[in-house]
């Protein structure tokens, strides 16, 4: 996210489309992106943080996020602080297959 607009608490707005990457198109198959649904943007509430999960990416290796559902920020209204559990990746570091933190819940923070 490189905008800097100043945006309200609670104000919808409309960003590229992260699993896409603002093509439209599902860069794994050939078919529309799952996560907006070809329309290149989503519509996200602020106020927003990168998900953690997925990095901001909105994939989960071939699919969406299912942290942020492909949009790459989650919306975080409460004030926050890095995940202790997790260290702030969002991904529970004690599994093998690197599931979403129990703590957090791929979040990658808690409320403080
Ligand atoms: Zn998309
Ligand atoms: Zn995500
Ligand atoms: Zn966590």
């Amino acid at each position: 996210m490189k905008q800097k607009t100043p945006v309200k608490a609670g104000e919808w707005v409309e960003i590229m489309c992260a699993f896409c990457g603002g093509t439209g198109k599902n860069p794994f198959a050939a078919a529309k992106c799952p996560a907006c649904g070809g329309r290149r943007k989503v519509r996200v509430q602020e106020p927003l943080l990168l998900c953690a999960y997925c990095e901001g990416t909105g994939a989960n290796g071939r699919m969406t996020c299912t942290i942020c559902g492909g949009k790459g920020v989650i919306t975080v209204k409460e004030q926050v602080q890095p995940c202790p559990a997790c260290g702030g990746h969002g991904r529970d570091v004690s599994s093998p297959l690197r599931l979403s933190c129990p703590v957090c819940e791929g979040k990658g923070v808690v409320p403080i």
